[in-house]
């Protein structure tokens, strides 16, 4: 099997000039409030957006379907990964794939959005654009093929984008009608949940390829330039604990010590308590001791030894 092969239809062989405009359409967007005005309506629902979506990348797209940090059902891992669809990132297959190859040379040539390899403009928000890496490298991701569902959410990620912003529009027209008390409209939440949102989560989840190989604290010697940034983790439900994961990337938590906030995993620890999801690899023993004094090993939570995988 090639190791370029793409299983997408030529809706994704669109040139890097088509991708640019969009993404600059979505930038342009956010303008429209401008014309649409806010109301805590449209804001607060603009942010539980982006918190729940961020959810579906952290939890699902990162350290389900890229890292296997954690056991679930069919039914879930599709749920997880339809609200991974919802930020506008492509599918969980491309996403998963791309994300396990920056894994398998951080920093380093292949690495296709590595700062220090490519310039950082590049790593932000460059890389996605070309059509070689809008491909998804399918021997990265073989054991998601099998699932036909991932498949169809990998290829549908575009009309679900659509089913988004149309859903956004008449939930707003909605609540402008049935409760004017609001000041919502379509156009207004459209605006707020499909571009401000949106592009706000955007540059979060650009921000740990770009910022969290650039700022920030290394407690770990990776052999790539990770490293631990707090506001990174916080714009990113706890993402931004990048050196702690690049050491040991096969945990579901990323925030090592009880300092360091991790929402994700914090979620994930409810929804293992309500038996939706199990299995959450923990942080072994041996990699807290190589990192922190006894006192701190105190406060953390997980002891179970596990070896480590990507
Ligand atoms: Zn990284
Ligand atoms: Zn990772």
């Amino acid at each position: 099997m090639s190791r370029q092969v793409s299983y997408y239809n030529s809706r994704e062989e669109l040139p890097a000039f088509s991708r640019t405009l969009a993404l600059a359409a979505m930038h342009l967007g956010c303008l429209g409030v401008i014309w649409v005005g806010w109301s805590a309506a449209a804001v607060s629902i603009a942010f539980a957006l982006y918190v729940v979506r961020a959810f579906g990348l952290t939890a699902f797209y990162h350290r389900y379907f890229s890292h296997r940090a954690f056991k679930t059902s069919r039914p879930m891992h599709f749920i997880g990964g339809l609200l991974g669809c919802l930020a506008l990132q492509k599918g969980p297959l491309w996403w998963a794939a791309h994300h396990r190859e920056h894994h398998r040379s951080s920093d380093h040539d292949g690495d296709v959005h590595s700062p220090h390899v490519h310039s950082v403009l590049w790593a932000h928000m460059g890389w996605f654009l070309t059509p070689q890496n809008n491909e998804v490298r399918q021997w990265l991701i073989r054991d998601w093929l099998k699932f036909p569902e991932l498949r169809w959410l990998d290829r549908s990620a575009p009309v679900i984008a659509v089913a988004y912003g149309l859903t956004l529009f008449a939930t707003g027209e909605f609540l402008g009608r049935s409760f004017p008390e609001t000041r919502a409209s379509g156009a207004q939440l459209f605006v707020w949940g499909y571009f401000v949102s949106t592009v706000c989560l955007y540059h979060a989840t650009y921000s740990v390829n770009s910022i969290a190989h650039l700022f920030g604290s290394r407690r770990y010697q990776t052999r790539d330039q990770s490293r631990n940034n707090w506001l990174v983790a916080l714009l990113t439900l706890g993402e931004g604990w990048h050196n702690n994961h690049h050491h040991y990337p096969a945990a579901a938590r990323q925030g090592f010590f009880w300092w360091e906030f991790d929402v994700t995993y914090y979620v994930l620890l409810l929804l293992e308590r309500l038996g939706l999801v199990w299995g959450l690899r923990r942080v072994p023993q041996s990699v807290l001791q190589a990192a922190a004094p006894l006192s701190d090993l105190k406060q953390s939570v997980d002891r179970e030894p596990i070896s480590c995988v990507n």
